[in-house]
């Protein structure tokens, strides 16, 4: 007789970033189907997917237009490979995204995004882009060293190339032998920052910080250094908006135009690492911004900066298939171009590149986005989300609640006044988690940061459900 799931879980499956000595010690939930942002176990449990399937969904699972993108191109081919044959449904998403992409530039001097390189995960996404610019840099003589620059806390994947851009010491320190260097600067963290003078209050800090944007001056410094010594960078690396897997760390308006503005006057390739904000997971635009904005579906534009890479993979298929994309300027693809023999080319590829289910689904995916029902919900939502967060301010153990669009941090503390942390090896985010759970809302937390990142087509009910849960889940784990 066949072994039931997650009998075969237990005996072979290896889990990503999981302790698999506390795995084993519980059965594990079995999902078996999903619809909209419920998932069922193979017990008939129902769950909330308050985290969005980690942060790859967007319209919800078993959404009917994608579910028939996918089967319509299913009927026509599955794969073929991109190297050396186009395709169709990866042609005219390339053109989709570049014209999205390129949508409110505004500026006549910034680059325009028109190349679009293909893969499968964020990490590869990023790869691709560290790759391009170490290239660039040193076939235009821009930066002989080729050295990058990356902020504190960050996270752009866990291929070996991706993860020397990373500073998650948890994450990455054990394979420091493995990597290449990479610079670290200070990233704004209004909640904990040294520079930040003002006493905790009720409200996201970046509302009430009193600082004189040192952040920003510290990144300022770092180009003039590496000026100095006649090593200027290559590349400037950040995700815009909002830090994910650093915490949710979020930065204050005007940041990211700032540090745009210094990479490129130092001579610096910018690359955004949209993986988690791209596809309208950082908001609609304010009304007021909503002309000069219009349809902004990347985290960038919502500063009017343009990077010359631009990193996307978790949502853009909706969360169904593993697809990413880099896109850059005409600008790299041309110091690529020679004769054959010059062995210019970008020797990089992956066997699912170009994917045709994958860019069937990220197409389906894109005409959703950019409907107005989509639009309209979405900025319900933002609106719904903001108003129930409200209600975890009257928990002491609640000391940062930040959102932007519809991804929300928020940091567990011993208590608010002081912002004593817990430790680690408290588990206080995982076990809230796991109270969660019990209650029927699934999400992770990121050490002490519970997030709340629901999928576009959750119901306000679902949503006052997703945080209820976390109150209840804070009051029984953590109240004294
Ligand atoms: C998830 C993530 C990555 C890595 O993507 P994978 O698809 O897991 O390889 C890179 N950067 C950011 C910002 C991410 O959130």
């Amino acid at each position: 007789m066949r072994k039931p799931p997650a009998q075969l879980d237990h005996l072979h499956v290896w889990h990503p970033f999981t302790q698999m000595r506390d795995w084993l010690k519980r059965q594990p939930v079995v999902i078996v189907s999903g619809q909209g942002s419920l998932l069922r176990d193979d017990k008939g449990r129902e769950y909330l997917d308050a985290n969005s399937s980690i942060w790859t969904n967007l319209h919800g699972h078993g959404h009917p237009k994608l579910n028939a993108a996918i089967v319509s191109q299913l009927g026509k081919v599955a794969h073929s490979s991109a190297l050396g044959l186009a395709n169709e449904p990866a042609s005219l998403l390339a053109g989709q995204l570049v014209a999205a992409a390129n949508r409110t530039t505004g500026r006549r001097t910034q680059p325009r995004l028109d190349k679009v390189f293909y893969s499968d995960d964020g990490s590869t996404a990023l790869e691709v882009a560290l790759k391009l610019a170490y290239e660039f840099a040193r076939r235009t003589g821009r930066a002989r060293a080729s050295k990058f620059l990356s902020l504190e806390g960050a996270y752009h994947g866990d291929t070996v190339g991706a993860v020397s851009l990373g500073h998650i010491d948890l994450f990455h320190k054990a394979y420091s032998g493995l990597l290449f260097k990479s610079d670290i600067v200070m990233a704004p963290y209004c909640y904990r920052c040294p520079f930040n003078k003002a006493r905790p209050e009720r409200t996201d800090a970046r509302e009430y910080r009193r600082c004189q944007w040192e952040c920003v001056s510290k990144v300022e410094e770092k180009f003039a250094n590496q000026k100095r010594r006649g090593a200027p960078y290559a590349a400037f690396v950040v995700e815009p908006l909002i830090q994910g897997a650093a915490g949710m760390i979020p930065q204050p308006a005007g940041w990211l135009r700032r540090v745009a503005g210094i990479a490129r006057s130092n001579g610096a390739l910018l690359i955004a690492d949209e993986v988690m904000t791209g596809f309208g997971r950082t908001g609609v635009a304010q009304p007021q911004a909503r002309r000069s904005h219009a349809d902004t579906l990347f985290a960038c534009q919502q500063e009017a900066v343009q990077p010359d890479f631009l990193c996307l993979a978790k949502g853009m298929t909706g969360g169904y298939l593993p697809m990413a994309a880099t896109l850059t300027t005409k600008e790299v693809f041309d110091a690529f171009l020679g004769e054959y023999e010059e062995f210019k080319t970008f020797f990089h590829g992956h066997s699912y590149t170009a994917n045709q289910l994958g860019a069937a689904a990220s197409l389906a995916s894109l005409k959703i986005l950019q409907s107005a029902e989509s639009r309209q919900a979405r900025r319900r939502l933002e609106d719904s989300l903001q108003e129930a967060l409200q209600n975890l301010w009257s928990l002491s153990q609640v000391g940062d609640i930040r959102r932007v669009g519809l991804i929300a941090g928020i940091e567990l503390v011993r208590d608010w006044r002081t912002k004593e942390p817990f430790d680690l090896s408290d588990r206080a985010g995982i076990r809230v988690c796991e109270a969660m759970a019990r209650r029927g809302v699934l999400t992770r937390p990121i050490g002490n940061v519970v997030v709340l990142m629901p999928p576009y087509c959750t119901t306000a009910t679902q949503l006052r459900r997703m945080v209820s849960v976390l109150q209840e889940s804070i009051e029984e784990t953590l109240a004294r």
